[in-house]
């Protein structure tokens, strides 16, 4: 038995997920004619309180459609240094859209509004045109920690006063949501745009949603054409999208009674120097200054458990819903185990 923590993307599409995808109305969404993706935009829509919605093969489409959707080439956008946007998305900010980014070094991946409102650019002509804001919450690199919604309002108030757009990369939002009972509806009131994954926590195979306006997601649908993300029979996937929004988000809670278990492990043992506090699904640690983090991937995929190291110090582990309770306690008696 492999026990895989190396991310929430591992997941495979279970029986009831695999009926519904199977049973799937479908037609040609270049057309705007298949009725399962139709379907599932306008649940995500209804569920955000947002007018319109568009289904994307991935989380980096949907942020890099909403980046170049946003801006002109020459702008810049600001967002934490920690940010998937920056670190993870192959530099597509400057490759897609022209755009250079003012970074922040907020508090756990988490920038404030008066960080936002220094690092505005007045208005020059020789000075860049800053004119988006982008947070992620939860933020993947700090290990999956969680927004306060006021701070996420006064930024929104300072995006406001300067005619900013905010963008949210809401990969992991709902697990920021079953723990805060937050709902989406708010964040629809405060972002002009949201990119949720369904292929994360939520067990989907494939796919990503971008929440906006009408007019923002129908100039959206143009860019993800030209991004190459137009898809026919995409049904076939949205149908696992709709299940995993209807049938996936409240178990999220499981998965972070599973990562804290982890956690409470890891302060145990000698080889941990310091672990980021678990708030979700992701558990990051950095090992013992004398100790290469290899060296523990190493020994715990020797007892058929996958993680991976995470930048040149730490570890990370992510739990998700395959994962059972029994896995969990395997890892947890492992970590105490392994031998350097
Ligand atoms: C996974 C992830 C994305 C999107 O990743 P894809 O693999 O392209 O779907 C975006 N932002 C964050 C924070 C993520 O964790």
């Amino acid at each position: 038995m492999i026990i895989d923590l190396r991310s929430d993307t591992v997941t495979l599409p279970g029986k009831a997920m695999l009926a519904a995808m199977h049973n799937a109305p479908l037609g040609d969404d270049v057309f705007n004619e298949d009725p399962t993706v139709n379907r599932l935009q306008e649940y995500a829509a209804d569920m955000f309180g947002m007018e319109a919605a568009l289904f994307c093969p991935s989380g980096t489409m949907t942020n890099q459609i909403a980046i170049k959707t946003h801006t002109s080439p020459g702008d810049e956008l600001i967002c934490d240094a920690l940010s998937h946007i920056y670190n993870y998305e192959g530099g597509g900010i400057s490759f897609n859209s022209g755009v250079q980014v003012r970074l922040l070094s907020g508090n756990n991946g988490q920038i404030n509004a008066t960080q936002v409102e220094e690092a505005i650019n007045p208005n020059f002509d020789w000075l860049t045109k800053t004119s988006l804001v982008c947070l992620e919450n939860t933020v993947n690199k700090a290990g999956g920690s969680i927004y306060q919604f006021t701070d996420i309002q006064n930024i929104k108030d300072v995006c406001l006063n300067y005619n900013l757009r905010l963008h949210l990369d809401g990969a992991r939002l709902f697990n920021a949501l079953v723990e805060t009972g937050e709902s989406p509806e708010q964040y629809g009131k405060v972002f002009d745009s949201v990119s949720i994954c369904l292929s994360k926590g939520l067990g989907a195979p494939v796919g990503s949603i971008l929440l906006g306006n009408t007019e923002f997601i129908a100039r959206a649908r143009r860019v993800r054409k030209v991004f190459g993300g137009g898809m026919r029979q995409a049904g076939v996937l949205a149908a696992a999208g709709i299940f995993a929004l209807q049938n996936n988000v409240n178990r999220l809670k499981e998965d972070h009674e599973k990562a804290q278990e982890i956690g409470r492990a890891l302060e145990k043992v000698e080889y941990v120097n310091k672990l980021l506090p678990v708030e979700t699904n992701i558990v990051i640690f950095e090992v013992r200054p004398d100790l290469h983090p290899e060296i523990i991937v190493e020994a715990l995929k020797r007892k058929n458990i996958l993680c991976t190291t995470f930048g040149k110090k730490s570890i990370r582990m992510v739990t998700h819903m395959d994962i059972s309770h029994e896995m969990c306690s395997v890892v947890c008696q492992s970590i105490q185990e392994i031998q350097l």
